[in-house]
This record gives structure tokens, C-alpha cells and sequence, in this order.
């Protein structure tokens, strides 16, 4: 990229890192809604970027501009978005750009699906660095790729998470190996339908040939029709069928061949076995060791927020998954303990329906809710007959189940739904959790 004009819509970390790059060849204006971090104000306009903070940046965007880099958070039919389709500017991402960067010969491992994506990159890229491969993790999991893209190099790997809101403004970008987790129905109110939503998790597949690899989820449905026409060779792997990768007798297999017994395990929950296969089968493509793996499966306990373990307080198991920001996670922790649960739920309104939860709900003794969604949640405890809780804050909600708590019990936070309304991330939610549980315990 060089001598360009090029409009970034939105900061954040990838608006910030892609501005970085690209200030030094080209002129670069950027804009968000948001005060941003002052360091980074100042870093960029030392490198002459210009900066406009304000509510509608429309009027800003012209012909003169070459490309707009637009951040993933952005829906497609916002104003800037529009015009700039008008003005026949092509409209792209921060990974799209970042890809535009990388040598031919980098092996690209790109990850997508509705739930698993941490998980199964950090398992990749865990395999392959305990192979002695040079591996550089990145993308959606929270690493712009244009913050490290230049120190990637011929053969290295580049493991990447990539989200439905990413896969969106993608156009060359190609991956060696693509995994789709799975699909569930989310994410509907920024695609407006499942169809499109589906569309663009399909284009993890674009341009690839038969000579790249795609790995698919065999027991999910829409993941298994939505592949069904495209161009690379494809691997599946299975909880009940033996394909590429499977599970039989309390193993692991990967091509027929025994590769570590489940006990060994120690990721919990069938949901991590389909994960761990995910990962197996992308790493297998290049030759990765069954030792190396094994090696890491070992000892690997799961990524931060994600059921995460935190203390026990009289008997009490508290387990930490801010990370489920919709139903079908929650259904997920759920199915993972077999013990009565305290339930907290809640946190920012996308209208979805908590219905969803009624197949996992059975071992659910208690809800405590709040956010935006604790009434949408208590009429829901009300229909099913289950004894509910509603608070203004997190905290007030895990004092409840803490004195509602018998020996046994389990207290899971599992919120199925977004944090934005009372924090600035799933993050931030999880850390005070675990810090309130670690005070309590303290007590
Ligand atoms: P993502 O990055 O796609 O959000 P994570 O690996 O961070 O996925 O996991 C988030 C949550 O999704 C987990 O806490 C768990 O509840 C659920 N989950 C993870 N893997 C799977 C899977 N393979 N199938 C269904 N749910 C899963």
C-alpha cells in the first residue's frame, strides 16, 4: 500500500494498529464516535495521521479517497458504509488489509464458527509451538493482525480467529486451512437474517482450491450444509461418526489411529473434544507431532472466561464463563457440570429469546439476573417454575447465590448475553466475578 488516501471508520485496536501501518506510505484520516486513548492520539498524529472524533463522520468521506477500512463492529448499512458504496470506494477490514502484507509463503490457519474459535486457535497454536514450529496467533481473539504482520515470515504459521463480522468485508484474503466450529443462531441482529449470517461464515472458505483444507464440524447441520459446495478438500471431524477425527472407547483418533484416551484430557466437556479434534485435524495437515500434542492436552486447562474454574467456597464450586454471550454457550456450560447450579444470567438486550436455555435447564436451581435483560429473564423463571432472583449488578447477584449456595452446588456464571450495558467487556465481567468470589471466600 503506498500513496493511497484511505479512510479508517472506527479506531478501537484494529482502526489504531491499521493506521500504524499504513501512515508511513499513504495519508491516512481516521474517525470514531469514542474519545480515544490519549497515547494513541498522540502516537498516530505524530505520524501524521488526522483524527476526527464525532457522532457522523459522513460529510468527511469523498471521492478523493482510494479504500475505507471499516471496523467489524460496524453494521454494512451504516451511512459512511453506504456512501462510500455510492462513491464506488471499496470498503474492507483491518484483517483484509493485513493480509495484503504477508509473504505468499506463510501458512494461514484461519478458525470461525459461532462458539469454540479461542479455544481451538490457542490449541493450534499451542501444538504448533510445542512442535518447534514459529507460530504467531492473532485476529478476532483480541491481536490486530496489522500489529504484528511484519515480523511474520516465509514458512511461519499464522493461526488466526476470525469472526462472522470480519468475514464480512473480506475479498482476497485466502487461508491454507480454514475450520468452521460451527453454527448456531446468533449474532441475527447484525446480519438482519441467519441466511446472511451464514453467508458470510462460508466465505472462510473463499478462494481456496483443492489443494487447501477445510475442516468441518459432521454433527452440525447448518455447518455441514452450508459446505456442501465448496472447493477444498475437506475433513470432518465427529462426536458420533468415525470420520478424520472421532471419539471411541474414551480416545481420541485422528486417521484410525489411537491418539491420547480422554482421562488424559484435561479440557473439560464434550464441547472442548470437538475443539481438540478441530485443532488436531488443522495441525495433522502439517505433520505435527502426536507426542506434541499429546504433550499439550495434558496440561492445557482452557482459555481465561471460558467455565473457568475459580474457587470453592464451602463446598461450593464457582466457575467463571463470561464468555457466553448467547444461549447456546450457556447451554453448553450447563451441560458440563452434573451438580444442582446457581445460575447468574443477563447483561445487554439483543432480543433474543431465553427459551432457548429450556433443553439445559433441569439441574438449574436458582437464577440470579440483571442488566438490560433481568425482566425478560425473571417472566422466563416465572413461566418454568424456577426460583429467581433480580438485581441491579453483578455483584449484588453473586452475594444472592452465595448465601442461596449448599454444599455441592455449583455457581456459574454464564450471563447469555453481552456485557456492553455494565462493562466495557466480557473481560472486565469475568475479572469481577472472580475477584468478588476470591472475597467472599476470604470472608
Ligand atoms: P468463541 O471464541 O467462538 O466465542 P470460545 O472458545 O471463547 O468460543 O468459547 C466460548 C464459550 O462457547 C465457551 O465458554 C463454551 O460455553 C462455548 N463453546 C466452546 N466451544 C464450543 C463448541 N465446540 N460447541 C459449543 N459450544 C462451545
Amino acid at each position: 500500500m503506498k500513496n493511497k488516501k484511505i479512510f479508517i471508520l472506527g479506531m478501537a485496536r484494529s482502526g489504531y494498529e491499521a493506521a500504524r501501518l499504513l501512515a508511513k506510505d499513504n495519508t491516512v484520516f481516521i474517525t470514531d464516535m469514542k474519545e480515544q486513548d490519549n497515547n494513541q492520539v498522540e502516537t498516530l498524529k505524530r505520524l501524521g495521521v488526522k483524527i476526527v472524533i464525532c457522532d457522523d463522520p459522513v460529510d468527511y468521506l469523498d471521492k478523493s479517497y482510494d479504500l475505507l477500512i471499516k471496523n467489524p463492529g460496524i453494521k454494512y448499512n451504516h451511512k459512511t458504509v453506504l456512501k462510500a458504496n455510492e462513491l464506488g470506494i471499496k470498503v474492507i477490514n483491518e484483517l483484509e488489509l493485513g493480509y495484503k502484507y504477508l509473504d505468499k509463503n506463510v501458512n494461514i490457519i484461519g478458525v470461525t464458527g459461532s462458539n469454540g474459535k479461542t479455544t481451538t486457535v490457542t490449541l493450534i497454536h499451542k501444538f504448533l509451538e510445542k512442535d518447534g514450529r514459529k507460530s504467531f496467533l492473532g485476529g478476532n481473539i483480541g491481536i490486530p493482525l496489522c500489529s504484528f504482520v511484519k515480523d511474520v515470515k516465509k514458512d511461519d504459521f499464522l493461526v488466526l480467529e476470525i469472526s462472522d463480522h470480519q468475514l464480512c468485508d473480506m475479498y482476497e484474503f485466502k487461508t491454507n486451512v480454514s475450520v468452521l466450529t460451527n453454527i448456531f443462531q446468533v449474532h441475527i441482529d447484525f446480519h438482519d437474517s441467519f441466511e446472511r449470517y451464514k453467508e458470510m461464515k462460508k466465505r472462510i472458505f473463499n478462494n481456496m482450491t483443492s489443494k487447501d483444507i477445510g475442516i468441518i464440524n459432521f454433527d452440525n447441520n447448518e455447518a455441514m450444509s452450508i459446505t456442501r459446495d465448496i472447493k477444498c478438500t475437506k475433513y470432518y471431524f465427529s462426536l458420533k461418526d468415525k470420520k478424520k477425527a472421532f471419539i471411541e472407547d474414551d480416545a481420541l483418533y485422528y486417521d484410525g489411529k489411537r491418539i491420547i484416551n480422554c482421562d488424559d484430557i484435561k479440557l473439560q466437556g464434550m464441547h472442548n473434544y470437538e475443539n481438540i479434534m478441530a485443532a488436531i485435524c488443522a495441525v495433522k495437515v502439517y505433520g505435527v507431532s502426536d507426542e506434541s500434542i499429546k504433550d499439550v492436552l495434558r496440561e492445557f486447562n482452557g482459555v481465561e472466561h471460558r467455565i473457568e474454574y475459580v474457587n470453592t467456597i464451602d463446598g461450593v464450586d464457582y466457575y467463571n464463563d463470561s464468555k457466553s454471550t448467547n444461549c447456546e454457550s450457556t447451554k453448553t456450560a450447563l451441560k458440563s457440570f452434573n451438580k444442582p447450579t446457581l445460575l447468574i444470567l443477563g447483561g445487554l438486550d439483543r432480543k433474543h429469546s431465553f427459551y432457548d436455555l429450556d433443553e439445559e435447564i433441569k439441574n438449574v436451581t436458582y437464577i440470579a439476573c440483571y442488566g438490560e435483560t433481568k425482566a425478560r429473564i425473571k417472566e422466563y423463571c416465572n413461566e418454568k417454575g424456577i426460583s429467581c432472583g433480580i438485581f441491579e449488578n453483578l455483584r449484588e447477584a453473586t452475594i444472592s447465590c452465595y448465601e442461596k449456595s449448599n454444599y455441592g452446588d455449583v455457581v456459574l456464571l454464564s450471563p447469555a448475553c453481552a456485557s456492553w450495558d455494565q462493562y466495557k467487556s466480557f473481560e472486565e465481567r469475568g475479572n469481577e466475578f472472580k475477584d468478588l468470589v476470591n472475597e467472599l471466600k476470604g470472608k
